[in-house]
């Protein structure tokens, strides 16, 4: 079944339609390139769960995407969110925002020394069966 992550406060999607498959975090990548893309947890078109709290979000629960599968997302407005060597750490806490309600929804992780993956926040968003034809407004 295809799932589909919509803002929690405002509906808007957040993602395209997406598999689930199981958590299966990358080692650790080292002596990369700087502005280079470190390799995503889940390939396109997939989520997982990971089963931790994601400390650098205030240890919240997460579900990590691919960062291509991400929709009408935009970098946080506060630009001490978004520190890193060239790219995003994501350990100043949430750096992605709702483009439609400005809320804080996930965490993008895309440094020269991190995977590049987004971490939509469990408590910010819904995970949705069919991702198309769901009516936004109908709350959890
Ligand atoms: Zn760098
Ligand atoms: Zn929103």
């Amino acid at each position: 079944m295809l799932i589909a992550f919509r803002c929690r406060s405002c509906g808007a999607p957040l993602s395209k339609p997406l598999e689930e498959r199981a958590w299966q975090p990358l080692p650790r990548a080292r002596g990369r390139e700087h502005h280079s893309y470190g390799p995503s947890t889940v390939r396109v078109g997939f989520f997982a769960r990971d089963p931790d709290p994601y400390g650098p979000a205030g240890s919240a629960g997460t579900w990590v995407i691919n960062p291509l599968d991400g929709v009408l997302l935009r970098p946080h407005t506060d630009s001490a969110r978004l520190h890193g060597c060239c790219r995003r750490d994501g350990l100043d806490g949430p750096n992605l925002l709702c483009a439609r309600c400005g809320g804080e929804v996930g965490v993008e992780i895309s440094d020269c020394w991190t995977e590049y993956d987004v971490r939509l926040l469990d408590s910010a968003v819904v995970p949705e069966p069919g991702g198309s034809g769901a009516s936004p407004g109908e709350g959890r």
